[in-house]
């Protein structure tokens, strides 16, 4: 008997330094709030809305998405990284995470240090587009109407290390013009402008321009990957390489983050629930649709996704460097 008091009161001391709350997580009458930090509407809007949704099931919390966009994701990472780490504020951000620490000389948080890492989430290609009034019809024709526009093409992008920002280099770089790049806080405000023709190009993740596509909104004229894509309205796309751009290759990816000290309990049934979303048969094909594709196995497991986005790091912050553009 006096033994079983001690184990009840053992577990008790154990219940009380873990916090209860981080057993009871997710609270019933508490909803998940997942940052997006670019426009709503846009791409990186587009997948968490899906993963939202995918989530609510197997996390057993509503995931509401709130759109703190702006200065190439620095402003929602940032509201992360100072939010409550309890699991209720979590991050959903791209390649833009990788490219923050060496644009943003002061940056107010640490990728590495101030975010808990929970899982990428998926892999998007990106299409170079433009306005629908554009003439050309094809690349050919589009790097011939560039040439000839030397100095008047406005080039949209969703603010200094955003992935339109870093596709639009390449895409400068390849076509050996200088354009004027046009910042927003996201591509979802930049493809109302591309449509409404108030600039000529962009190069964005087909989550933002499939739909568009299809309707025939926009011309598009390459997709960014080394081999074509399989969705309907994107297979028909050349790739960039088959344009004859060599070495043109950018694929974004997305990854779950949630503030530095959330408690290891919470972070696992956010990790547990995120591995369940990502095998869901409805956000699998609503990310395919989009030509999107959802990661599996080791890229879902926290340790994996740091050392990716530190890889990122290096990399992209090698070319950042060398490229002597600073954001501040
Ligand atoms: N497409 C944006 C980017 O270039 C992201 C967004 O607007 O969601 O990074």
């Amino acid at each position: 008997m006096r033994q079983l008091l001690k184990m009840t009161l053992l577990a008790a001391a154990a219940l009380t330094a873990l916090g209860a709350h981080a057993l009871d997580y997710p609270a019933k009458d508490k909803n998940v709030t997942l940052v997006v930090p670019f426009s709503a509407g846009g791409p990186t809007d587009r997948v968490a809305r899906d993963l939202a949704e995918a989530l609510r099931k197997p996390l057993g919390a509503n995931v509401i998405v709130d759109n703190s966009a702006g200065a190439g994701s620095s402003i929602g990472a940032a509201k992360v990284a100072r939010a409550t780490p309890d699991g209720y504020t979590l991050l959903l951000n791209h390649i833009g995470m990788s490219t923050m620490p060496a644009l943003y000389r002061k940056l107010s948080f640490n990728v590495l240090n101030d975010f808990e890492y929970l899982g990428l989430v998926n892999d998007v290609p990106m299409t170079l587009v433009a306005r629908p009034s554009m003439p050309a019809q094809n690349y050919k024709e589009l790097s011939a109407w560039i040439a000839q526009n030397k100095g008047k093409i406005n080039l949209g992008n969703a603010g200094l290390g955003s992935a339109s920002h870093l596709c639009g280099l390449l895409v400068q770089s390849a076509l050996q013009t200088d354009m004027t790049t046009v910042p927003y806080k996201g591509t979802a405000p930049a493809m109302t402008d591309l449509i409404g023709g108030q600039i000529d190009l962009m190069c964005d993740q087909t989550t933002n321009t499939t739909g568009q596509i299809e309707s025939k909104k926009i011309k598009a004229y390459a997709v960014t990957t080394t081999k074509r894509l399989s969705t309907p309205a994107l297979k028909d796309l050349p790739t960039m390489a088959e344009s004859g751009v060599k070495n043109f290759e950018v694929t974004i990816w997305h990854g779950l983050y949630a503030p530095k000290g959330t408690p290891a309990e919470v972070l696992k049934k956010i990790n547990d629930a995120l591995k369940v979303a990502l095998k869901d048969p409805e956000f699998i094909k609503k990310q395919e649709g989009l030509g999107a594709i959802v990661v599996s196995d080791k890229r879902v497991e926290p340790a994996e996704h740091k050392k990716f986005v530190q890889a990122e790091i290096d990399k992209w912050g090698a070319l950042i460097k060398t490229s002597g553009q600073y954001a501040d």
